[in-house]
C-alpha cells in the first residue's frame, strides 16, 4: 500500500521548505498536483503523485537513487542465477524494487542510474526527453571524420527504418571520440560505429543528461545521487 500524506507535509519532506512556508507556497498558488493548482494544504498525495512547486517538479520522497560506475563483466539486468547483476553490486534494502534507468551492455563501462521512482526512471529513459547520454569510444580502425556529419544527420540502423536522432561525435584521436545520442536503441552506439563501416573497441558512459560519473568511484563502487542530480533530470 502506498504511503499517502498531507500535500503540506510531503513538500517539506522533499524540498528545503518548512512545513509553514510550504503551506504558504500552497495557499498562494504555486504548487500543482498531476498539473492542476491545489491550494488545499491538507490534500493527500502520495509517490504515484506529480507534484510541482512555482513550475518545478520535486521527486517522490522515500525513493532511492544511485549512480554505480559499472565495471565490465557485469550484466545491467535485474537477476541473473549465472552471471553478476548491476543490482547485486548494490548493498542495500529492497534490492528487488531497484530498476535500471537505461541499461548497458555487459562489455561496457561507466555510469549506470538505479532509482526505484518509475517516473525518474521515465525521464531518463524515454525519447520523449530527449536525455542526452555521453559515451566515450574507442574504436577499431580509424575514424573517418565524415562520419561526425552522418552522425549529426541521423542514420538508418538495420533493420529498423526510422533515423537516429542527430547525434554529436567529436573526434579527439583517430581511435577515440566522444558521442552523445538522446535515445537509447538496442546497442545503438555500436550499431551506429558499424553502420558506418567501424567497430567499437571500448564503450564508457560518462554522463546522463546533467549527471556526471564521479571521479571518486571505482569500477564496482557506487553512491546515492544527490538531491542536485536528481532534481535535474525533472527541469
Ligand atoms: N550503445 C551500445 O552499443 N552499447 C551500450 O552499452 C550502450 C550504448
Amino acid at each position: 500500500p502506498e504511503t499517502m500524506m498531507r500535500l503540506d507535509k510531503y513538500i517539506a519532506s522533499v524540498t528545503e521548505l518548512s512545513r509553514k512556508r510550504a503551506r504558504q507556497a500552497i495557499h498562494s498558488r504555486q504548487v500543482c498536483v498531476d498539473d492542476i493548482i491545489q491550494t488545499d494544504h491538507g490534500l493527500h498525495v502520495g509517490a504515484d503523485n506529480k507534484v510541482s512547486l512555482a513550475g518545478r517538479a520535486l521527486h517522490a520522497p522515500g525513493k532511492r537513487y544511485f549512480m554505480l560506475h559499472k565495471p565490465r563483466g557485469v550484466i545491467c539486468a535485474t537477476r541473473d542465477s549465472h552471471q553478476t547483476t548491476a543490482i547485486d553490486l548494490l548493498d542495500v534494502e529492497r534490492r528487488d524494487q531497484l530498476q535500471i534507468a537505461g541499461r548497458l551492455d555487459i562489455d561496457t563501462t561507466g555510469l549506470v542510474l538505479l532509482t526505484d521512482d518509475g517516473q525518474w526512471n521515465h525521464r531518463v529513459t524515454s525519447p520523449n526527453f530527449a536525455c542526452i547520454k555521453i559515451y566515450q569510444v574507442g574504436t577499431e580502425s580509424p575514424i573517418d571524420p565524415a562520419i561526425v556529419e552522418c552522425f549529426k544527420q541521423g542514420i538508418l540502423l538495420q533493420p529498423e527504418n526510422k533515423r537516429t536522432r542527430p547525434a554529436q561525435l567529436l573526434i579527439r584521436d583517430p581511435y577515440h571520440a566522444q558521442l552523445g545520442i538522446s535515445e537509447g536503441r538496442y546497442h545503438q552506439v555500436k550499431r551506429m560505429f558499424s553502420a558506418a563501416g567501424n567497430a567499437v573497441a571500448t564503450l564508457h558512459r560518462s554522463a546522463v543528461g546533467d549527471i556526471r560519473l564521479d571521479q571518486g568511484l571505482e569500477p564496482g563502487q557506487y553512491r546515492p545521487l544527490t538531491q542536485a542530480e536528481i532534481a535535474s533530470m525533472l527541469r
